[in-house]
């Protein structure tokens, strides 16, 4: 019996930790198409950028782990295409493994920005240990670097460069950097942090080009003005890695579709990670791009694949550093109602809790990650919760928590 997993960044080897933790003695194939070993791409961004954690450092295993593990890791090879009804991956080179049960785990790649001068020399993307090496060795101090995307990566990027010494301009189209995500008023806070620390930022700017004759002079704004750069460096989303799925019959749009169980619609294929797109009980379609989900996704998707039937149902949650501020955001809201706040924004202390027609959606928190953590049980319990409540420090979330749990249970099954 062959389980074949296709991908190995945390998802894939999640999944085959999983399998074998589980008892599972049969075979498991992990197909990577990079060079490295499975690794942690958090550090990317963060500690490995500034040069302060080693490539090995970034593993999620050690190289030996996966003979230990009877796990055969083939790295450097593409899965090419799925042949589902003869349980077959075809790989580069035109080999076929044969499978009983296949995860698809193939996370995603850096969206491209396709406007005039997109291909000149200095133009960077972070997705890689190499994408994340090239623009280490890139960022010298004094270098001026625009970074394109005020989101999480882009941001992450921004604190690493200012610590390498590089200025920094970080472009963003809404009116405040996260503000997809936190709303106006909470990503500008996040904004502050970066100003602070003298990164230019320019919202509302739309990107129309790149200028320079072969490599990057500077960032074309749709205004007509030109930001002058040595480098930029674009983090504007990813696109799930898909293409090995075309023709197999399973169900793709932004990302594969999969049930609660991570089960694709063709029988024996499963998907986990920042490909998938599940189907939760409370948020509905949704896919993510989470460390916490692709490490849970890829070990429920296994336990799935031994016939558990265990339910995807969580709280998502993930957590970036930026600077000295560790920021933590727990729920799933792509709208609210209404924000309340906990704690001054100003002391870069605080939570802010979204709620939507009285329940709590989300709950982010600046330096507060206990906080958020015992959030998410009172998010998990979908009861309505007194505003009040929510913005007096004094009240303990744990207890609120347990209080909005008592009640959910008390409330009889429909
Ligand atoms: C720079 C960076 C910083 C991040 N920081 C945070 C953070 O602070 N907090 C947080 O919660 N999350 C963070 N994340 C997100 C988190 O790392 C991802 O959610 C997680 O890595 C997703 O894992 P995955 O296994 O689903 O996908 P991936 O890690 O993308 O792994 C998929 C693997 O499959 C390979 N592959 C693709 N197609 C094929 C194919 N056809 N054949 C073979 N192999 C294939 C890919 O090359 C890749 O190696 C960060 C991500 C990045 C990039």
């Amino acid at each position: 019996m062959t389980f074949a997993i296709l991908g190995g960044g945390l998802a894939g080897w999640s999944a085959a930790a999983t399998l074998r933790d589980r008892g599972y003695d049969g075979r498991i194939v992990i197909i990577a198409n990079e060079r490295e070993p499975p690794y942690d791409r958090p550090p990317l961004s963060k500690d490995y950028l500034r040069g302060e954690r080693t490539r090995a450092e970034t593993l999620l295993r050690p190289a030996p782990w996966y003979a230990e593990q009877e796990i055969e890791l083939e790295t450097g090879v593409t899965a090419t295409h799925l042949d589902a009804s003869n349980h077959r991956v075809v790989l580069d080179g035109g080999r076929e493994l044969a499978y009983e049960r296949v995860l698809v785990a193939t996370g995603g790649r850096p969206r491209r920005l396709d406007v005039p001068g997109s291909d000149l020399a200095g133009i960077m993307y972070l997705r890689s240990i190499e994408d994340a090496e090239r623009i280490r060795e890139a960022l010298l101090p004094g270098l001026r670097v625009c970074i394109v995307g005020g989101g999480f990566i882009g941001l992450e990027v921004a604190a690493a460069a200012r610590r390498r010494g590089a200025e920094v301009t970080i472009i963003e189209a809404l009116s405040a950097p996260l503000e997809r995500i936190l709303g106006h008023a909470i990503g500008d806070v996040c904004g502050e942090l970066h100003r602070d620390q003298g990164v230019n930022i320019r919202t509302g700017c739309a990107v129309a080009g790149f200028a320079g004759t072969q490599r990057v002079s500077g960032v074309l704004a749709a205004d007509g003005s030109l930001i002058g750069c040595d480098a930029a460096i674009v983090g504007v989303g990813i696109e799930p890695a898909v293409e090995a799925l075309a023709g197999s019959g399973v169900k793709v749009g932004d990302g594969v579709v999969v049930d609660a169980l991570m089960r694709t619609t063709v029988e024996g294929v499963y998907a986990a990670g920042d490909v998938a797109r599940h189907a939760h009980p409370r948020h509905g379609s949704v896919r993510v791009e989470h460390w916490q989900n692709a490490l849970d996704q890829g070990a429920t998707a296994a336990r799935n694949m031994l016939d558990a039937a265990e339910p995807y149902a969580p709280v998502h949650w993930f957590w970036s550093d930026q600077y000295d501020s560790n920021l933590q955001y727990a729920g799933f809201a792509p709208r609210w109602d209404s924000v309340v706040l906990r704690g001054d924004p100003a002391d870069r202390s605080f939570l802010a809790f979204y709620l939507t027609d009285g329940a709590l959606t989300a709950a982010f928190g600046m330096n507060r990650g206990r906080d958020v953590r015992r959030a998410a049980r009172l998010i998990e319990s979908g009861q309505r919760i007194d505003p009040r409540a929510l913005s007096d420090e004094g009240l303990d979330l744990r207890e609120l928590a347990s209080r909005a749990i008592g009640l959910a249970q008390q409330k009889p099954s429909l």
